[in-house]
């Protein structure tokens, strides 16, 4: 995936630059009616569309703002996403310090005895350290 994503952008950073703008040409005895995506500064065609693929003309005009676009979020996402896997890894070391190894203890209530836990939900904290740890309740 990320080398993928490293090929989207180096292929995103070598395309003609933005703004592509999208022109109607209503085509003549020799043409068809089409849609032409132009490089707005130059003034060149980059690509002619059939005028009924409007849509799709719409896309491809639209391609060199909103990659770069999607790139960045999907970066910034990753970025956050990394910084929330190290932090469930320390707040996880943190509960595993705190978790007492030691059974749950249940009375008629379901109450922990073990932990003076008089609650039956939430269960009792250390049972669910457990199970966050994947152990045994
Ligand atoms: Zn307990």
């Amino acid at each position: 995936m990320t080398d993928r994503l490293a090929q989207i952008k180096a292929r995103a950073e070598a395309a003609t630059s933005e703004p592509w703008l999208l022109q109607e040409d209503d085509g003549d005895t020799f043409r068809a009616p089409a849609w032409e995506i132009v490089h707005a500064q130059s003034g060149r065609m980059l690509a002619r569309v059939p005028d009924w693929a409007v849509s799709d003309a719409e896309f491809i005009a639209h391609v060199p703002a909103d990659v770069p676009w999607l790139v960045d979020q999907l970066e910034q996402a990753r970025s956050i996403a990394v910084g929330l896997e190290n932090e469930v890894a320390r707040l996880r070391g943190l509960v595993a310090d705190f978790m007492d190894p030691d059974p749950c203890h249940y009375d008629h209530h379901g109450y922990c005895q073990a932990h003076s836990w008089l609650q039956t939900d939430p269960a009792c904290p250390h049972r669910r350290a457990r199970e966050l740890e994947g152990g045994a309740a």
